[in-house]
């Protein structure tokens, strides 16, 4: 079916998706790093990007909060950038683990593969495959560069949260060791894992990841910035991703009640992509059992269903002024 909607209808239902979920309560704010434990449980924000570049704010939109295992996506992007997506693929892989963001079993199980730059050891490899080799000063930049370009400004190094993870990351260096022992880490051991945790300890604003959703949305076309960041089969490809993973052990549930392809990070935000039309993004530090942000889920999928939209509806939905 043809399907139009207007700007003020998003608008509406993004203001009402905000204005239902505020009150909502349960979760618990990530506590296995103490940073996290520690942000004001009531902080929420939810934020509109549309692929023409228009922009809806509600809430908290403008904190800094950790960016964390959303930081995965744009580091995806940048391995696809600089080794094609059938390198990803034969590097990485492509495939959901089922199981919790930092599962050591899911190595052992993927016998040896990282299965998807979305969970840790897929996150940790990517960081590794950053161009160039051996220089973690340029990787950093290009890890960064690669944010801000498709936010369209800067994100900023949480240092609090950094010292945060690298002093509890012990789980994580098991995994960098373990994949190492499978040839699955292509530089340096420690350094590519220094710049996973640094990459988590990023500040990110709600408004911020809506405009990556957009650019994802928009075939890799920054609609704010106007530069094209990535190209088509990339953004492309970084969504399957994102739909196959983003949630983690929850992903099927998510997009089956939802109908929206998103990632999520402990630190509480969720950056969802809806191909053609928009990015959205929502940031509440509550999480449920699997590590996603009770509030911003709520918010997501009340706005979706709002506006009755759904990635596999078949419908041919545009965005008309009005
Ligand atoms: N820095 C966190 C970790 O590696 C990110 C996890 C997440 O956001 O899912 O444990």
């Amino acid at each position: 079916m043809e399907r139009k909607i207007t700007v003020s209808q998003i608008e509406k239902a993004a203001r009402e998706a905000y204005e239902e979920s505020k009150d909502v309560k349960g979760g618990l704010n990530a506590n296995y790093i103490p940073y996290l434990a520690n942000v004001d449980p009531d902080l929420f924000g939810l934020s509109v990007t549309l692929t023409d570049g228009t922009c809806f704010n509600f809430g908290d939109t403008q904190y800094k909060f950790g960016i964390e295992s959303v930081s995965k996506v744009p580091t995806a992007v940048l391995a696809m950038i600089q080794h094609t997506p059938d390198g990803v693929l034969r590097q990485i892989g492509a495939d959901a683990t089922g199981l919790p963001f930092n599962s050591i079993f899911a190595i052992l199980l993927e016998n040896d593969h990282p299965s998807t730059p979305l969970v840790n050891a897929g996150a940790i490899t990517a960081c590794s495959m950053v161009a160039p080799q051996g220089d973690p000063a340029e990787k950093w930049k290009a890890i960064t560069g690669n944010i801000s370009d498709l936010c369209a400004s800067d994100p900023v190094l949480l240092d609090e949260l950094y010292e945060s993870e690298t002093a509890t990351n012990f789980n994580n260096r098991a995994i960098s060791w373990l994949l190492k022992n499978y040839n699955r880490i292509y530089d340096e051991v420690d350094m590519s894992l220094d710049l996973y945790t640094r990459q988590c300890s990023l500040g990110i604003t709600s408004s911020q990841l809506a405009v990556m959703g957009a650019t994802l949305a928009n075939g890799g076309l920054n609609p704010v910035s106007g530069k094209q960041v990535c190209d088509k089969e990339i953004a492309s490809k970084t969504v399957t991703l994102i739909a196959s993973v983003g949630f983690y052990q929850h992903t099927g549930d998510w997009l089956f009640t939802s109908g929206i392809p998103a990632k999520t990070g402990v630190g509480g935000g969720v950056m969802g992509v809806m191909p053609g039309l928009f990015g959205i993004a929502a940031f509440a530090p509550p999480l449920d059992d699997a590590g996603n942000s009770v509030k911003a889920q709520t918010a997501i999928k009340k706005f979706m269903q709002k506006l009755d939209l759904g990635i596999f509806s078949g419908d041919k939905v545009s965005i008309v002024e009005g």
